[in-house]
């Protein structure tokens, strides 16, 4: 069973989080605590979407932010490694996302190819090609169990690092922790 747990107000903040930057995530993202003019160093390492509706309200110097397809963190272990040793974050936030194109990017093989042709100038086979080459890797299906899967898998990495698997609601902006039971 997964459940969402939203954050209105500080208390519904797991305790889990209290006291880490993922607490000072939601409460500079959700509930719109005045920010600071710098952070001063990064305490934070997030892995998110490439997707266009989510920005995030966090003060500057707060975060490494890593954007990928489907918060698909595969390939990107150099990044999270660098941000962990020489960044010095110890907090990893991994943020799924509601109405996520890469749940089902296999389906849309007619519109990736005609619209690569027509917008890019591609070539119609060289855009097949490429469609047929990654549509696959790239499909994450249910992004929550997508992103609770990469948390177990970068858990396994980074066995002392605490990981977040959270979930951005693009139709308020809004995050919510995952929570598997
Ligand atoms: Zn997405």
């Amino acid at each position: 069973m997964v459940k969402l747990i939203p954050v209105q107000k500080p208390d519904q903040i797991l305790p889990k989080y209290r006291n880490t930057p993922i607490e000072r995530l939601f409460l500079y993202h959700n509930l719109r605590e005045k920010l600071p003019p710098t952070s001063i160093h990064a305490e934070l390492l997030i892995g998110m979407c490439m997707d266009n509706r989510k920005d995030l309200i966090i003060p500057n110097e707060f975060a490494y932010i890593i954007r990928g397809a489907g918060a698909n963190m595969h390939g990107n272990e150099f990044e999270i490694s660098y941000a962990i040793a020489v960044g010095g974050v110890s907090t990893i936030a991994l943020l799924a996302h509601t109405d996520c194109g890469m749940s089902h990017v296999s389906e849309k093989r007619d519109s990736f190819i005609r619209g690569l042709v027509e917008r890019a100038g591609y070539d119609s086979d060289k855009a097949a090609e490429q469609f047929d080459k990654y549509a696959e890797i790239y499909q994450i299906g249910d992004p929550i169990k997508f992103i609770l899967a990469e948390t177990a898998r970068l858990q396994g990495l980074y066995p002392k690092i605490l990981i977040a698997p959270l979930l951005y609601k693009v139709e308020d902006d809004q995050l919510e922790q995952i929570v598997e039971n």
